[in-house]
């Protein structure tokens, strides 16, 4: 069934045609499988890639790169909510789908009925669970020192006692790196210490559950970073999220082998309209440009709902229109921004203006934004909003 004439939305938009649309995401195939691969030759023998799919995939669409992985033969997959897994599954996503946080009680009936393993967070949880009086799938958290989610390592007889649970179907063990985004090198060292300190304290919970004779399930430590950084750790998963995506948090983190990664988003627009200004002019809520010379401005229909973070405003940002620059006046909007085109030529109602990718020999990347907007490239990615079209190109 074709979507109705003019409606916009990520549900199917691959099929669509987004010429229409006010504001769209086009991913690159090619360099997803890129990403894909290069991830995948970093893993230890036998290891496989546990993608993480969490927040519509950091922004990307859930679906449209759950699917595409699908096709690729990737088969585990990591989200945040049991809501963001109950829609992979109905969205026809097959393979393991691990829920990583909190899931309340009322829920543990979808678990079952999408086939879907939750995260044992603590052992009172593990209780919780269990006591549901139906086998539940779940991967056991283990803290190494995040201090986040998971039992704590030191606690061992309670993580012995979760494998003692009749209801728990034990499918993995993990924890989460909390420093890995520097490798060894002096003024890192604690960090590189710490790190290793993790992947020992989880190492030692392994090995003394093996004692105890208790079948060893799946393990896996590392997000982007343990992966990138400290790829020998990875065990038999990695839950990559950030890197999948062909960036990671912040341009100038050290990790050698972030540059064999390709960013695989472009966020685009359109000019609505034109306008031209007299000297004395001002343009938008609070008035807060005022036009010094003639000059003429396109009205973008993407606003900060879709996510263009609203600290861009005022000539922090800019947007590429035909391959030249064009700087953000005024405030930006909910649903609209306003740029000034008085130095770029031949613009008209319906052009195209790039806010993150290239345009012509010009290109702006996720990390100027994020930096411009004072966040990192996971958080300004993940707030790209629901009302974006998003496609496969
Ligand atoms: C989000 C998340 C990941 C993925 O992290 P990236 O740094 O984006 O690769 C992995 N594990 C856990 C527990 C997470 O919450």
């Amino acid at each position: 069934m074709m979507p109705a004439e003019g409606v916009s939305g990520n549900i199917a938009s691959n099929k669509k045609d987004h010429r229409r649309d006010r504001a769209w995401i086009e991913i690159d195939r090619q360099k997803l499988r890129h990403n894909v691969d290069t991830l995948q030759k970093l893993l230890p023998p036998g290891g496989r890639l546990m993608p993480a799919v969490k927040a519509d995939a950091y922004g990307h669409g859930a679906i449209l790169v759950a699917g595409e992985l699908n096709a690729y033969g990737i088969r585990h997959f990591c989200v945040a909510t049991v809501s963001e897994a109950v829609e992979l599954r109905q969205k026809g996503i097959r393979g393991e789908i691990l829920i990583m946080g909190y899931t309340h009680p009322e829920q543990f009936s979808l678990l079952r009925r999408y086939r879907l393993t939750q995260t044992v967070v603590d052992y009172a949880y593990a209780r919780i669970l269990n006591h549901y009086g139906r086998k539940i799938r779940v991967h056991i958290k283990i803290d190494t020192g995040m201090h986040r989610l998971g039992e704590s390592c030191s606690h061992l007889e309670m993580i012995v006692s979760i494998f003692r649970l009749k209801n728990l179907r034990i499918k993995g063990l993990y924890t989460h790196l909390c420093a890995a985004d520097s490798p060894s090198g002096p003024p890192e060292a604690d960090k590189h210490d710490f790190t290793v300190g993790q992947a020992g304290a989880f190492e030692e919970v392994v090995v003394r559950l093996k004692k105890q004779g208790l079948p060893c399930p799946a393990i896996h430590l590392a997000a982007s970073y343990g992966l990138l950084n400290y790829p020998e750790l990875a065990g038999d998963y990695a839950r990559v999220g950030i890197a999948l995506y062909g960036v990671i948090s912040n341009r100038n983190d050290c990790s050698e082998r972030a540059g064999l990664l390709a960013p695989i988003l472009s966020l685009k627009t359109r000019i609505a309209a034109i306008k031209e200004l007299m000297p004395g002019e001002t343009v938008g809520y609070g008035r807060r440009f005022v036009a010094a010379r003639k000059t003429s401005i396109a009205i973008l229909t993407i606003g900060y709902a879709d996510g263009l973070p609203r600290a861009l405003s005022c000539g922090v940002g800019q947007v590429l229109i035909n391959g030249h620059h064009a700087p953000v006046v005024g405030t930006i909007c909910m649903d609209q921004t306003i740029v000034d085109i008085t130095a770029i030529p031949q613009v008209a109602a319906g052009d195209v203006a790039v806010i993150i990718g290239a345009s012509g020999e010009s290109e702006i990347s996720v990390y100027d934004l994020a930096e411009q907007a004072g966040t990192i490239t996971n958080e300004l990615l993940s707030r790209l909003g629901s009302r974006l079209c998003r496609i496969m190109v």
